[in-house]
């Protein structure tokens, strides 16, 4: 059955609400793209969060009072996240909605059309991965970057990397509202509001990779 007709017969048989939540379930069961690494490098804890989520098993650094949190990818995710249900959820995790999930609860995409979006980030992203050099990073966006830049060491990506990586960039900003992953000479200022933090200290190597605004490698 065409996925658009078992919609259709969903949306007759429960509340509009209730649809919408289920389809926002599913899109991020099916992507799961800003908890495991390939959107961002980090997400932000409060401070009364950070003992529970090192219980959890989350790599939480917490030094600098500017940028508690813990790193992605994170093991919690196993095609869904495992403590969805906790009481205790982390507020960025709760908080957090990328782009394409805003458009699907604003039904102004169906989900239909942003799990298609989603397929083809993904099959993007393997590609990039059968080119991009051994690591033991384990976070993609990291890997991507430090492969991209800094320009004067282009030359070891091959033209193929970097059109797919720019296609991908492209996908990022157009479909989740990540972008800044790369150093821009000439960018607008960057108009995130609360919901970003700007980049600091926390990898000095990406840090000088990134753009004067900084980047935004937090979920919220
Ligand atoms: S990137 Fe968006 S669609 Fe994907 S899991 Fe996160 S919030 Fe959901
Ligand atoms: S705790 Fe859950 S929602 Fe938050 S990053 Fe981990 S898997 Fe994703």
């Amino acid at each position: 059955m065409p996925v658009f007709i078992y919609w259709d017969i969903i949306s007759c048989m429960i509340g509009n609400d209730e649809t919408i939540e289920s389809q926002a379930d599913i899109l991020c069961k099916a992507c799961g793209l800003c908890c495991s690494g390939h959107l961002f490098i980090w997400a932000k804890l409060r401070p009364s969060e950070l003992d529970r989520a090192e219980g959890w098993g989350l790599n939480v650094f917490r030094s600098d009072p500017s940028q508690r949190g813990f790193s992605l990818p994170c093991p919690l995710w196993k095609g869904q996240c495992t403590i969805h249900a906790s009481p205790h959820y982390p507020h960025v995790c709760r908080a957090y909605k990328c782009k394409l999930l805003k458009e699907v609860i604003g039904e102004n995409t169906s989900l239909p059309n942003a799990l298609t979006v989603i397929e083809q980030v993904k099959d993007m992203i393997q590609e990039l991965k059968k080119l991009l050099p051994p690591s033991t990073e384990t976070n993609f966006r990291e890997r991507l970057v430090a492969h991209l830049e800094p320009p004067e060491k282009a030359n070891h990506s091959t033209l193929d990397f970097r059109l797919k990586a720019d296609e991908l960039l492209i996908f990022y900003e157009t479909y989740f509202g990540v972008k800044d992953l790369i150093d821009k000479p000439d960018e607008e200022p960057f108009e995130g509001g609360d919901n970003f933090l700007p980049w600091n200290t926390f990898h000095e190597k990406t840090n000088k990779i990134l753009g004067k605004h900084g980047d935004f490698h937090t979920k919220i």
